[in-house]
């Protein structure tokens, strides 16, 4: 956010940032709005910055979300291997190192 950016600073800014996504033009935006086109054109720099950021922590959570199921698959895998060493279920251990390497392919 840039503190002298009128559209950044405006009480609107969620739904005017919608609708400069939607493409509505400058002119309209800012008869809407009581803002100069130049600040809306000026501001799409600052919108498309607040995008990649958004788009960066939704990939963050969308990672942290794959590395916690890969965790519990993990230790489930583990346990089974460990339950079939135990049992001397060679076939059945060697199936879990199987499936923990397709984890780590994948
Ligand atoms: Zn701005």
């Amino acid at each position: 956010m840039d503190k002298r950016c009128t559209v950044c600073n405006h009480a609107e800014r969620p739904e005017i940032d919608r609708q400069l996504i939607r493409g509505v033009p400058y002119r309209a935006l800012a008869e809407q709005f009581g803002l100069s086109s130049s600040a809306l054109r000026r501001h799409t720099k600052h919108l498309a910055g607040a995008l990649d950021n958004q788009r960066h922590h939704q990939d963050q959570a969308n990672l942290a979300v794959l590395l916690e199921r890969l965790d519990i698959l993990n230790l489930r895998l583990d346990r089974l291997f460990n339950t079939a060493t135990d049992q001397h279920s060679l076939f059945v251990a060697l199936g879990a190192i199987r499936e923990s390497l397709r984890l780590v392919e994948d």
